[in-house]
């Protein structure tokens, strides 16, 4: 089977987009275990740009428990074989946790102006210092044009567009809307360890989105909430871990909905083990 010959050297990789023009170099940082989520990502890169570095990096120091990071999935062999089709338009860059961080695996310290506080910044403590750590360390090696980001982590695409504004990057941030499979769900590397039983519960995930952002033109929050978290939790293998509605700049949960105002509803829940998110726009 045709494979595409990945890049691990930070040397290699600088050498290879050398010649390209700036203005036409697009990032597009993954984790790997690609879905179509990941691809439409790299669709547009590649629409818009001369050449789109995509990176395959399972980040450390954005996992706060050993054993989510030992059962990150991993499909390197079939992730290869998917970016084949975009041939010259595209440079897989796989590094070595040594290549992106040396001996000293940690995170920086970024100031995330409270961002980092709430929603998965609560349940998974100093998640986002290891993101933004890891996304400084490719763009200053990549320093490209435009990064592509997608909305289904939309906490993390607000963090990136603090820190880019803090430190002054010259980046364009592209925001892509989240890819669902056929019944809603967002597709998420993590789906692929979902039994079709799960599958089917995890539904209700979107579902209750979709609800809360009807329900906000007659409900107040609190009892939006509560719907929520009953429809979540009565489902025998799901369990609500949070779902807020939140001021999209700060990402400060409202108690209180003002009249043209949009919001974004975040949800997390546990489908046995596995941690589902998911998020969706409310305009009251
Ligand atoms: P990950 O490999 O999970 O770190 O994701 C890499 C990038 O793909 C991030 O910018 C994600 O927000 C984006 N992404 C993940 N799932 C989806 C999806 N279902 N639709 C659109 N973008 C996604």
């Amino acid at each position: 089977m045709p494979t595409v010959h990945p890049i691990v050297t930070k040397k290699k990789i600088r050498f290879e987009i050398q010649n390209i023009s700036p203005s036409s170099l697009g990032l597009v940082p993954t984790m790997g275990a690609l879905h179509k989520g990941h691809l439409s990502l790299i669709d547009q890169s590649t629409i818009e740009n001369e050449l789109t570095v995509v990176s395959l990096f399972v980040n450390p120091t954005q996992f706060n428990n050993d054993e989510d990071l030992k059962h990150y999935p991993n499909t390197m062999d079939q992730d290869l074989i998917k970016l084949m089709a975009y041939g010259k338009k595209l440079l897989v860059f796989t590094p070595t946790t040594n290549e992106i961080y040396g001996s000293g695996i940690t995170a920086k310290k970024f100031d995330l102006m409270g961002l980092d506080q709430s929603m998965e910044g609560k349940s998974r403590p100093n998640h986002f210092q290891g993101v933004a750590t890891v996304i400084q360390i490719l763009m200053d090696i990549i320093q490209p044009n435009k990064m592509y980001l997608g909305e289904k982590d939309f906490q993390q695409l607000q963090i990136i567009r603090l820190i880019k504004q803090q430190l002054q990057w010259n980046t364009k941030i592209i925001a892509c809307p989240t890819i669902r499979e056929s019944n809603g769900l967002a597709m998420s590397s993590r789906n692929i360890k979902l039994s079709q039983d799960l599958r089917i519960q995890s539904q209700s995930i979107y579902r209750s989105l979709l609800y809360a952002k009807k329900a906000i033109e007659t409900c107040p929050i609190h009892l939006i909430k509560r719907e929520v978290t009953k429809t979540i939790n009565q489902l025998p293998n799901l369990k609500l871990d949070y779902f807020e509605i939140v001021e999209p700049k700060t990402l400060t949960p409202i108690s209180k909905a003002q009249k043209g105002q949009s919001y974004r509803g975040c949800i997390a829940v546990y489908a046995r083990h596995i941690r589902l998110i998911d998020n969706i726009e409310i305009h009251y």
